[in-house]
């Protein structure tokens, strides 16, 4: 049931399933859940809190999100759909129990469509409140007998990955002996460096936050750099773990690097920019396929038999198996292994279309 006075609008989006935007003035919530596709499960993605100029600025967040989101989890063969859900506010200053309670309403609105998780602005507390409202949330604390946070899965989805790289562009599975260029030292960035550190590599690093690069400066191998010198650094490896977007016009020139590989999400600012990275003879390992650690750790729990760990971490160790295949692909067929990957994910969603389809006689519109 939601909230006496909140309005929830359908908008009519081609290719996604369903899009609503919910609006309650008794806790101020403005929010929007998009559903792309449930051909393979119910839709999980992150909820995220971000201050958005204006509405029309949310929905092409949560559309572009929502369709990442049925990518990385068709590719992870996890058996979830794509779906993500934003809140239009600023997670610093507009937090409230009456906001994520009058969230979860909303949620629990699609009947298990969606299902939601943590993201950028949202912590364990708030998903607390939203439970209070709906059993579609995931990733709660583990004492509760769910998942917990995701982040130290997605890191080590992404130390896996690295492997795989190195494999690919320097014939090596050791990790040591390179240089990496860490952009980001926050849940997963943070994870990796430590991770690098005590391999024993020499590692850049940068963030915005002078309080994290004064923690990670202090272990072995780390060494800190500006903002944006973080592009110019001559190293074997960078590795986005802050922002999407930064493989761009700008920054394609600049990089020294022979691999791109790290846990943001959307890092090509245009699919363009990966065959720019190709050109230039640089490895891109494609950001959905190498942070799908936590998502991967998440489907676990909502599949049969609820969450087990070593489940789990058994799943994310495929992340070099699927990178591998993914660079072989690519290789083989001359194209950039971002559509090689993209090319994984649209195999399985048809497949899965074609089986539900001689089963039911019809398959989920998208
Ligand atoms: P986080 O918020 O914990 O850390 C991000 C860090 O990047 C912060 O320390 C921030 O100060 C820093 N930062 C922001 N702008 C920067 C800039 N211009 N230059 C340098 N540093 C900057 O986030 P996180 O959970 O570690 O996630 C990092 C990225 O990985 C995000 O793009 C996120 O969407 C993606 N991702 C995270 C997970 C996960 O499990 N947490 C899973 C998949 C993808």
């Amino acid at each position: 049931m939601s909230s006496p006075n909140m309005k929830i609008r359908d908008i009519d989006v081609d290719g996604y399933e369903k899009v609503v935007v919910a609006q309650d003035p008794d806790s101020g919530l403005h929010a929007i859940i998009a559903v792309h596709d449930t051909t393979l499960g119910p839709a999980l993605g992150g909820l995220r809190m971000w201050n958005y100029g204006s509405e029309e600025e949310a929905l092409r967040d949560v559309l572009r999100l929502s369709r990442g989101m049925t990518y990385k989890s068709a590719c992870a063969d996890t058996s979830l759909g794509g779906g993500k859900a934003v809140i239009i506010g600023d997670s610093k200053t507009q937090k409230s129990e009456a906001l994520f309670r009058a969230m979860g309403r909303f949620v629990d609105t699609l009947g298990g469509k969606y299902v939601t998780a943590e993201d950028v602005g949202i912590g364990i507390q708030e998903l607390e409140w939203l439970r209070e409202e709906t059993p579609h949330v995931t990733g709660l604390s583990r004492r509760s007998g769910s998942s917990g946070n995701p982040s130290p899965f997605t890191a080590r989805g992404v130390m896996r990955g690295l492997r795989a790289c190195a494999e690919e562009a320097f014939g090596t599975s050791r990790l040591d002996n390179f240089h990496y260029a860490v952009q980001g030292l926050g849940n997963v960035g943070g994870d990796v460096v430590l991770g690098l550190s005590m391999l024993g590599a020499l590692i850049s690093v940068t963030d915005l936050s002078e309080e994290r690069l004064e923690r990670f400066a202090a272990f072995p191998g780390v060494n800190v750099v500006g903002a944006d010198e973080i592009y110019d650094v001559d190293c074997d490896f960078f590795v986005p773990s802050a922002l999407g977007g930064v493989i761009n016009d700008d920054t394609v020139p600049r990089l020294k690097c022979k691999v791109v590989a790290g846990c943001s999400n959307n890092q090509l600012l245009e699919p363009r920019h990966g065959e720019m990275l190709a050109e230039r003879g640089i490895l891109y390992a494609p950001d959905y396929v190498i942070n799908a650690g936590g998502i991967i750790n998440v489907s676990i729990e909502v599949g049969p038999g609820g969450y087990d760990e070593r489940r789990a971490v058994e799943k994310i160790e495929n992340i070099y198996t699927a990178l591998k295949e993914i660079f072989a692909t690519a290789r083989r067929d001359g194209i950039t292994p971002e559509l090689a990957a993209d090319r994984v994910a649209e195999h399985r969603l048809t497949e899965a279309r074609a089986l539900l389809d001689s089963v039911t006689g019809s398959a989920p519109t998208a």
